[in-house]
């Protein structure tokens, strides 16, 4: 039988790019931001009150070689990805900032930081994270979950709360922390799965196989 695919975010579930976001406004604009006090909005920059000059003049200072190498990782990603990895396949699916290093960086830090292969990660811009088959999509952004639960609708969105994504409306599955992460899927693909295999043996994915059963 085929294992079941989880797709992750990076950006919000895995690397806190935040931070590296709030020191290059303070270069930029010399006002100092703590993401616990400020950042409620999705939109960073026009969220803390960045002239439209003054965001890409951020977008500009970020766009330099070892920035996207030195973002920090979430606390719990590594030992969290590494649970997950014992019960699914685990491919990144990663909306890429921009600047001439941003993408190999990004593949780079995911070698480095979590243990992925670089076949495993996928660079697809938010609008277009639907159009990728999994059976799980972990995300900060509730826009790409509701868009991708609309092209998946048998299968499970969560979203990775953090204090920009709180206030959303987003009513599905929802965790803030690694082990409630690891837990919650782990337990839907494993604790649920005959249940679940018995609901999924209808369709089929883009391989034309059905994931749980390898029947078409
Ligand atoms: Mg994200």
């Amino acid at each position: 039988m085929k294992r079941p695919r989880i797709l992750i975010d990076v950006d919000g579930p895995m690397a806190d790019f935040v931070a590296p976001a709030l020191e290059a406004i303070f270069q930029v604009t010399g006002r100092r931001f703590k993401a616990s006090d400020h950042v409620n909005g999705w939109d960073l920059f026009s969220g803390l009150g960045l002239s439209d000059d003054e965001t890409k003049e951020v977008f500009h200072t970020m766009q330099v070689p070892g920035l996207c190498l030195g973002i920090p990782t979430v606390d719990g990603a590594r030992e969290g990805i590494e649970e997950l990895r014992k019960v699914a396949d685990v491919w990144a699916v990663t909306s890429p900032f921009g600047g001439e290093h941003w993408m190999h960086e990004r593949d780079a830090w995911l070698v480095k930081n979590l243990g992925f292969h670089k076949d495993d990660v996928l660079h697809v811009r938010a609008a277009a994270k639907h159009g990728v088959y999994g059976n799980v999509l972990i995300e900060d952004k509730v826009d790409t979950l509701r868009a991708w639960q609309a092209a998946w609708p048998t299968e499970m969105p969560v979203l990775f709360e953090l204090s920009y994504n709180k206030n959303e409306g987003w009513s599905g599955a929802a965790v803030d922390n690694w082990p409630s992460l690891v837990a919650r899927v782990t337990s839907y693909l494993i604790g649920d799965h005959p249940k679940v295999r018995e609901s999924r043996c209808t369709h089929i994915d883009v391989t034309g196989m059905c994931p749980w059963c390898s029947g078409t």
